[in-house]
């Protein structure tokens, strides 16, 4: 469960994110739509304090980030509450898939090597992907970057995934491979997706926020965002 309370962020002058205000269900998936330069990213970065929010409060199961009192200690906690898949995959180039995946659980999670090789193995069988666990990611097609992106993001069992763009570096016809995955995932896990792709919203939300200049315009049910627009 989330609850983001009167966030508000501001770069200089400019203010991004204006009083948002949503709360998400556990399992929901929630698509931001929105023209660029919106506020989108920057709510996503704000989510899992990439971003520390100059005013407001977010919860995330049970861990609470209020911008009058935060501490280093509970900041790094709460990012272990998110894993965020990104549009240029952000793959570590000079380490092998099965290693992209394997060591943030033993850096972030202190798992034993051993162990952390083998989940990230079933993690890259999930995805199709296990035969490659031994390549370097330049090896892989954009599309295969991006499954491995996703599987890293699993590995880690966060409370919520935030996809921000995660088809939009892609050629078109990989573009199918990583919604498809994306489709399957949110399933069984809270997810929120900044995407352009609007029949995949469609498919894929169970409810649509719309952000304009850093507000959010419209919040609701898939289908009562996008059948009347
Ligand atoms: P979107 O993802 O909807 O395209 P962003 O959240 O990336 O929008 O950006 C919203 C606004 O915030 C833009 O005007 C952008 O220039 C500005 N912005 C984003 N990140 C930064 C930053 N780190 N420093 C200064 N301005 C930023
Ligand atoms: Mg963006």
């Amino acid at each position: 469960m989330i609850e983001i309370k009167n966030l508000n962020k501001s770069f200089g002058n400019n203010k991004v994110l204006k009083n948002i205000n949503l709360n998400i269900k556990r399992n929901e998936t929630i698509a931001i739509i929105g023209p660029s330069g919106s506020g989108k990213s920057t709510l996503l970065r704000c989510l899992n304090l990439l971003e520390i929010p100059d005013h407001g409060e977010v919860r995330i199961d049970d861990s609470y980030f209020n911008s009058h009192h935060s501490h280093k200690e509970d900041t790094l906690k709460f990012r272990q509450k998110t894993a965020m898949v990104f549009q240029g995959f952000h793959l570590f180039q000079n380490k092998k898939v099965i290693d992209n995946i394997a060591l943030p659980l033993m850096v972030v999670q202190k798992m034993k090597k051993d162990k952390a090789l083998k989940y990230a193995e079933e993690f890259l069988d999930m995805v199709g992907l296990k035969e490659k666990r031994h390549v370097m990611p330049q090896q892989l097609s954009g599309g295969q970057q991006q499954r491995v992106a996703i599987a890293r993001a699993l590995a880690l069992n966060p409370s919520v995934i935030l996809f921000d763009e995660p088809t939009s570096a892609l050629d078109s016809e990989l573009v199918g491979e990583v919604l498809d995955l994306i489709k399957k995932v949110s399933i069984h896990t809270t997810s929120v997706i900044v995407t352009h792709e609007i029949e995949f919203a469609r498919d894929v939300a169970d409810r649509i926020v719309f952000i304009d200049e850093g507000q959010i315009i419209e919040v609701g049910k898939t289908k009562d965002i996008l059948d009347h627009s």
